[in-house]
């Protein structure tokens, strides 16, 4: 049981790069998605998904749409599902971007780091967290390096020995693209493992702590 629901969607970033791919992921998996471009758009979704693209441009319109404040605050409550440059947005210490990077997951991560479009790629990935112990075949377009990982990242996809996709918490960034695949496995265990407990956490904390009793005399 997922908790997305039509009064409960999963965002998708649409300001810039692959979203109707994210879109489209999404509805496969059968749940509702609304796009997002305005701060009103942030509001009741039960998780975000970042879309590749290009991340400079991202964060130039997030600045000059006035929704850089309002997507930070979004992202720093709410799984997260970023791709490529989705990615590069959630992380820290992003090099040559016209601002900051929104820092809610603690990895520093290198752009196009594996060089230019034409050094675009596929590989088989080792999966673990997938349960089947299957690899999964991983699109990489002028991808980005996680160079950095904090303490409390948890590599989740390998290319070799090198994390490509990493968890902390809520928020999950892949250096490749999920949604460029017919594969939807990953999306499918974000529902489960991570949009799901954290809806579950959300309304025992917001449900009263305990039942009501009737007065006894
Ligand atoms: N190279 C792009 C960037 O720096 C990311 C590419 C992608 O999203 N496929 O934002």
């Amino acid at each position: 049981m997922t908790r997305v629901t039509a009064e409960r969607p999963i965002g998708v970033f649409a300001l810039q790069g692959d979203y109707a791919r994210h879109a489209e992921a999404w509805r496969r998996c059968g749940v509702a998605v609304r796009e997002v471009r305005r701060a009103a758009d942030l509001e009741g979704l039960a998780a975000l998904s970042l879309p590749g693209g290009e991340s400079t441009t991202m964060l130039r319109l997030l600045g000059v749409t006035g929704l850089y404040a309002a997507f930070g605050e979004a992202l720093s409550r709410l799984p997260v599902f970023a791709t490529c440059a989705g990615a590069i947005l959630v992380g820290k210490d992003g090099e040559r971007l016209p601002a900051p990077p929104f820092g809610v997951l603690d990895a520093g991560i290198a752009r196009n780091a594996y060089g230019t479009q034409v050094d675009s790629f596929e590989a088989d990935l080792d999966a673990p967290v997938l349960g089947d112990g299957a690899g999964f075949r991983g699109v990489f377009i002028r991808a980005p390096r996680f160079l950095r990982l904090g303490p409390g990242v948890e590599t989740i996809a390998r290319h070799g020995e090198e994390a490509v996709a990493v968890r902390q918490g809520p928020v999950v960034a892949f250096a490749f693209h999920p949604e460029l695949t017919d594969d939807l496995r990953f999306h499918r265990w974000f529902l489960d493992a991570v949009v799901a407990p954290h809806a579950a956490a959300a309304s025992r904390t917001s449900a009263p702590s305990t039942t009501p009793r009737p007065a006894v005399a």
